[in-house]
């Protein structure tokens, strides 16, 4: 089979997505109604009802061809932009991998922080680029290492934030005098898929920033604080240039109809997003205090997730599986020692909070 692939994808691993329910479910016989996953950072509250209401009546539409101009008015208006800034993806992911096929060949490097989020190398990867990994500073992105990284084949850079596993946020400072640093031919990707879960003075204010650098390109999601996972719906905002560009390699169908329907609905329901932020900090402020009660370390974390550190992760991590509990080990990340959490309702926390307090003592 190898000599069929070409050499620059033979070291791909796959991506490893949060265990789904149902595998649990079968693996260790627990019925599925009894097993909780905070791994995979989703919304613990469903689908907004205006987004279920718009599915279902558009269940009639989808013997046609999807069209995009619905979405991106809807986004135009949400963000006082024209529709000629944005460009639709299947989930953020879907948007990151065109941005990655449009700047890098095997002749470019890409570079991107320790600890980031995993697609980045495996777009690396999957172009042939040579991934740059710069070391973090304490778990955070290092902009200054990643800004003295760029060397003469390098295209395109890679800043999530807040970062996932890590939480760890920066701010709209820092990010100014990094984008004033980076060459305007090397693009800045900024990954924002957790920015709805930040307090007002902590947004960063990205719309300002692309005004000022057009080589920036964000990306957000509907995967998180607007519940649409299972959808698959993003989309990135950039210049009309930039998205032009992107456009001609994106496949036309990419998104589907009930996924944009519901994206513009959850866009219109901001109650729903204010309480999912509500529940997140509340959450947060509650599993924060337990994991210091338990004496464990974590990472602060901006987003509706913590990464915290224990003596034997995998072992902890056997014990949740076993008890029907489904979180986050972080060795594809090389964090061997560490656990991602995701927030969820506060009784999910609070039996996560429970086994954790009942969990042998020599995994913590
Ligand atoms: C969850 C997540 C995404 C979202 O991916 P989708 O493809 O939109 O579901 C993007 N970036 C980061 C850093 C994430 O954690």
């Amino acid at each position: 089979m190898l000599h069929c692939i070409p050499s620059h994808l033979h070291h791909l691993a796959p991506y490893q997505a949060g265990k789904p329910i149902d595998e649990l479910s079968r693996e260790l016989n627990i019925p599925a109604d009894k097993i909780i996953k905070l791994a995979s950072n989703e919304n613990p509250l469903g689908i907004s009802p205006l987004a279920r209401e718009a599915i279902e009546k558009n269940l009639h539409e989808l013997s046609r061809y999807p069209d995009g101009f619905m979405l991106k008015t809807a986004l135009a208006k949400y963000f006082d932009l024209p529709e000629s800034h944005f460009v639709l993806g299947n989930g953020s992911n879907d948007v990151l991998e065109l941005i990655a096929r449009l700047f890098l060949t095997p002749q470019s490097s890409v570079i991107y922080s320790q600890y980031a989020f995993a697609v980045y190398a495996l777009l690396a990867k999957a172009t042939g680029a040579r991934g740059i990994e710069v070391p973090a500073d304490n778990f955070a992105h290092d902009l200054a290492a990643m800004l003295a990284a760029i060397d003469q084949d390098t295209r395109l850079i890679f800043i999530a934030n807040p970062n996932n596993p890590t939480g760890t946020l920066l701010g709209e400072a820092a990010l100014r005098a990094f984008l004033s640093q980076v060459p305007a031919d090397i693009f800045v990707v900024l990954d924002e898929a957790y920015t709805e879960y930040l307090a007002d003075a902590d947004r960063v204010d990205s719309l300002a920033l692309l005004r000022d650098f057009p080589n920036l390109i964000i990306t957000r999601t509907f995967s998180k604080a607007f519940a649409l996972a299972g959808l698959r719906v993003g989309f990135a905002i950039c210049t009309p240039e930039v998205a032009d560009w992107i456009n001609r390699i994106r496949q036309p169908f990419n998104v589907n109809h009930l996924a944009m329907v519901a994206a513009v609905a959850s866009l219109n329901d901001r109650d729903f997003v204010e309480q999912t932020r509500a529940l997140n900090q509340k959450v947060y402020q509650q599993l924060s205090a337990a994991l210091m009660d338990l004496g464990l370390s974590f990472i602060p974390s901006f987003g509706n997730f913590v990464t915290f550190h224990c003596k034997n992760a995998q072992a902890l991590n056997q014990f949740f599986l076993e008890n029907g509990m489904i979180v986050r080990g972080l060795t594809p990340y090389a964090m061997p020692n560490s656990l991602r959490v995701s927030l969820g309702l506060e009784e999910e926390n609070a039996r996560f909070i429970e086994l954790l307090s009942r969990a042998p003592q020599a995994f913590l």
